[in-house]
């Protein structure tokens, strides 16, 4: 099956996957036709991202920048040579983490998404030849891990709680799925069901009773499932989901919290532990319902997102607090300094949320899709595309100690650990299936981004011009080409106050349904300019009173973004710790920043009381703000650290 269609593999004869009135490639979560899903994702080829747009800018760059330095990444940090030296082609020791394979298999998927847009001879060469790379250290019987093979051959899928195998695995078959929609090639697929099938075998309903440490086989088991029709691929996932939280992984360090072993999912509804196997399980646990509908399961995700929401998420979005082990702390310690807020919880969060807007179609969860992508996931990459946050505070002191990698004063060119490079990639790569979804009545946009969104709707194909500057800019004109009645769906941030709506040059009311958004209903004519304004007056954050971390503290932001003060944009002679600001105080959005990336700057009325020589404790209450007045300047949070390391803050003191 080297070369072969997609069509070939078992199950997939005649699907056309999404159960739309025409086939289209998939992109990244397809539910089954008979799937729970209260929205359908559209097809990839039905969303393109305008480049001149911010999501549109980010994906030119992942694909320009981003994905070619993760490429040239897994061949110069040794994990290819790790694959090569099973089969005799490489030699040396085996280099980096025993979960480098799945570094591989990322910039696989990311290269995969980006093909969907277009062939370019340098990823198909790179999916080709790892490809072939992969079925020659293929075992007979499926087998495929290069740490174990070329390290530990006598303990194969035997050390499920640190071993990483079947994480490993889940990010090739989440590859191969990738390659195969976009490409309608196969090849790679045929070496992803073939260890598929083995895990089926081995751990299949009567099998072995075992989880992985690392949540991620769950998800990519079921969109395997969703690809090839093949039943036993949606039950493996389901029995991984139910045997979690039954001890299967035995004592930890860490303790059985942190790979979310400690209680059944549907009784496990305080996030807890390792913070990307958090998210990843309630991934996999979401589409586990979505193909499986089991209601309880869903009431459970809801659950724990709703403590996940109200208790340990940063302003951010990000998700984290806890170095020590990359894991959620206490409700409410949320320490912005010492933030843990890996990427790839920040990727992991946006996975999830789209796979409970889909189950639900409630606007929240594309809320905080967006709070989590326009800030957490953003902070993660540089402007240029090829250096890398993996932890992202929201502060960084004057004098801070940068030389540790857990947390450095910049972005990095790559890690020891690098997870969170291709992960953003892949993200990247398949933004435009995040976008839009449709459903028997028309057609929903949760993410405003200029682009084209076409779709076969029930009554006849419908076409949407998006144009807008958003997030910077209010005001989104959607032009309309359609010759039937729907529903055009808008997504009302439930940030934004006084959206207004007109439909053809006449102003519409605007309410948001309960779900979060403004419903046009009408028998569409060619042409139709929809406009949606969503004003973006500047907003003063405080924090829940028991996040004693930033007590006496606001955040600002503009819209989705959360902005911060960097050291740079200060008046000379004012450090960063030393500034205050009022508490009420709402600052001024200004336009035409000629600082790179940044449109649109916040600008409000400061307070410098420098606190040089003062003594680390002393007698008396601390004052309100004083001090000389001075203007300071905000930049949104994911532009911080371009311009060379500097002291930053998202939580400004008020006292
Ligand atoms: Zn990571």
């Amino acid at each position: 099956m080297e070369q072969g269609d997609v069509a070939t593999v078992r199950g997939l004869e005649g699907s056309t996957e999404t159960g739309r009135q025409r086939p289209g490639r998939a992109g990244p979560v397809a539910p089954r036709p008979a799937s729970r899903a209260r929205l359908r994702p559209l097809a990839l080829d039905d969303v393109a991202l305008d480049p001149a747009g911010h999501l549109g800018a980010w994906q030119r760059v992942n694909r320009d920048v981003t994905l070619p330095h993760c490429i040239a990444h897994v061949e110069e940090r040794g994990n290819l040579d790790n694959l090569r030296r099973v089969t005799g082609r490489a030699d040396g020791d085996f280099r980096g983490l025993p979960f480098a394979d799945s570094d591989v298999y990322k910039t696989l998927e990311a290269a995969g998404w980006e093909l969907a847009r277009g062939a370019r001879p340098a990823l198909d060469d790179f999916v080709d030849q790892t490809t072939r790379l992969l079925a020659d250290v293929q075992e007979d019987d499926g087998y495929l891990n290069s740490y174990f093979q070329g390290v530990h051959p006598d303990r194969k899928l035997r050390e499920f709680h640190w071993g990483h195998e079947m994480y490993c695995a889940g990010h090739l078959l989440q590859a191969a799925v990738a390659v195969a929609r976009s490409t309608g090639r196969a090849h790679l697929l045929a070496v992803a069901t073939r260890l598929a099938d083995l895990l089926v075998r081995r751990f299949g309903e009567s099998g072995e009773e075992a989880i992985d440490g690392h949540p991620e086989i769950e998800t990519a088991l079921v969109e395997l499932y969703r690809l090839t029709n093949e039943s036993a691929y949606l039950q493996l996932a389901t029995r991984f989901v139910e045997l979690r939280g039954r001890g299967l992984l035995g004592p930890d360090r860490f303790g059985a919290n942190y790979f979310q072993d400690h209680a059944p999912v549907r009784e496990a509804t305080e996030p807890t532990g390792h913070a990307v196997r958090q998210l990843y399980l309630a991934a996999g646990v979401t589409d586990v319902y979505l193909e499986g509908a089991d209601d309880t399961l869903l009431a459970a995700m809801e659950e724990l997102w709703e403590n996940l929401l109200s208790t340990k998420t940063y302003v951010t979005g990000a998700h984290g607090s806890r170095h020590r082990d990359e894991a959620y702390g206490d409700p409410y310690e949320l320490p912005p300094d010492r933030a843990y807020a890996e990427t790839c919880a920040a990727v992991a969060s946006f996975h999830w949320n789209w796979r409970m807007l889909l189950a639900t179609g409630r606007g929240r969860y594309a809320d905080e899709m967006e709070r989590v992508l326009y800030n957490a996931v953003a902070a993660g990459t540089s402007l240029e595309g090829d250096r890398f946050f993996y932890s992202n505070p929201l502060q960084l002191r004057a004098g801070h100690d940068g030389t540790d990698e857990d947390h450095p004063s910049g972005r990095l060119e790559w890690y020891r650990c690098p997870c969170c490079p291709p992960n953003l990639a892949r993200l990247v790569a398949s933004l435009n299936g995040y976008v839009a979804t449709s459903d028997d009545s028309g057609l929903q946009l949760h993410l405003l981004t200029a682009g084209e969104v076409t779709a076969d709707l029930p009554g006849g194909p419908a076409r949407l011009r998006v144009s807008t500057a958003y997030p910077w800019e209010e005001t989104t004109a959607i032009t309309v080409d359609s010759e039937h009645e729907w529903t055009l769906a808008l997504r009302v941030p439930a940030w934004c106050r006084e959206a207004r709506l007109s439909v053809a040059g006449d102003p519409v009311a605007v309410s948001p349904d309960a779900d979060g958004y403004v419903r046009v209903r009408r028998a569409w004519r060619p042409g139709t300019e929809v406009l949606l304004t969503l004003p973006m007056p500047p907003r003063v954050l405080a924090a829940h009173p028991r996040v004693d971390a930033v007590r006496g503290c606001v955040a600002w932001a503009r819209g989705p973004i959360v902005y911060c003060l960097e050291q740079h944009d200060q008046p000379a002679g004012a450090p960063l710790e030393d500034i205050r600001v009022a508490a009420q105080e709402a600052p001024r959005a200004v336009a035409g920043s000629d600082v790179p990336g940044i449109p649109v700057v916040l600008v409000g009325q400061g307070y410098v009381s420098r606190a040089d020589g003062r003594q680390l404790y002393a007698e008396g209450a601390a004052a309100a703000p004083d001090g000389e007045v001075v203007e300071v300047t905000a930049i949104p949070y994911f532009r911080w650290a371009n311009r060379g390391p500097a002291p930053m803050r998202v939580w400004i003191p008020t006292s």
